[in-house]
């Protein structure tokens, strides 16, 4: 209907393709409308744990459902496993949909599976979707960016910590003086916390952690870069959540302060003040 209205034609999914499709944070009102017409196209759907019951439930009952999640800590698919399974079902003449939370091409190996899939030769196409890190501050009230407060934002994964094979320049992203968000962060959050304190951050630093964002069982803690890891602590926060530090977080502060602003997409749950 709206795709009737908007003279949008819904791509076509061809037998023995694999399109990887960004499922959006979590609520279902954050999918694309291609990612719907791709998921109601599935012969075989190879999703994450990430992935809301009620988005699966749009693939047709005959789909083959394959649930190969990732997801930290816990005892997960091995990525070549994912790979060969993409290729098994595509190579069986099927329709595959590789269903990943938010954008397949943030943090989510999309692009390890779109190189393994044009090396075995099979045809794959990126469908967007909204990525947690900024629909997921968005509903949280937090801008990703305000002018006059920030002039970049740096999208980084927490599991770089120090001491990680791929740990980041922690104290090169405190000197940038840009707000942080920070995917996967929870497990690693006091060496992250610790190392930008190190670079020279303000523990002043508004600082704020997301979780479960854009669903009905979102919770946000707002704290400072000081205080974020106990205020998490307390409030019993868990992943999946999204971390931002810098300025923008204060923004969000004084945006709920307006009798005004209707507190965008904060279904309930509480909330630490600043300090
Ligand atoms: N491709 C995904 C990210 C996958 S990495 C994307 O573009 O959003 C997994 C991390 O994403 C989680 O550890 C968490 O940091 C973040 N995440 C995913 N969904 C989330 C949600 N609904 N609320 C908060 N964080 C979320």
């Amino acid at each position: 209907m709206l795709e009737a209205l908007l003279g949008h034609r819904p791509p076509v999914l061809p037998p023995g393709h694999v399109w990887l499709v960004g499922a959006g944070p979590g609520d279902p009102g954050q999918l694309t409308l291609d990612a719907v017409a791709a998921i109601a196209q599935a012969e075989a759907l190879v999703h994450d744990d990430l992935v809301d019951p009620r988005i699966l439930a749009l693939a047709p009952e005959s789909a083959t459902r394959l649930f190969m999640g990732k997801r930290g800590g816990r005892p997960s698919a091995r990525q070549a496993d994912i790979i060969a399974a993409l290729i098994r079902e595509a190579r069986l003449g099927r329709r595959v949909v590789r269903l990943k939370g938010g954008d397949p091409f943030v943090f989510g190996r999309g692009a390890e599976e779109a190189l393994a899939l044009a090396d075995a030769g099979i045809p794959c196409r990126i469908v967007p979707g909204l990525t947690a890190g900024l629909a997921g501050l968005a509903a949280a009230g937090i801008p990703a960016t305000q002018r006059g407060v920030n002039q970049a934002v740096v999208l980084a994964t927490g599991h770089a910590a120090a001491g990680a094979e791929d740990a980041l320049d922690w104290a090169a992203l405190a000197r940038l003086g840009q707000p942080l968000v920070l995917y996967m962060a929870m497990r690693r959050l006091p060496e992250v916390a610790a190392a930008l304190l190190r670079g020279g951050l303000p523990p002043g630093t508004p600082a704020a952690a997301v979780a479960e964002a854009t669903t009905p069982r979102q919770r946000k803690v707002v704290s400072t870069l000081g205080n974020i890891v106990d205020a998490v602590r307390r409030a019993g926060l868990a992943a999946p959540a999204i971390v931002v530090i810098g300025g923008v977080v204060a923004t969000a502060a004084a945006l709920a302060q307006r009798p005004m602003a209707d507190s965008p997409g904060q279904p309930g749950g509480p909330e630490a003040g600043l300090g």
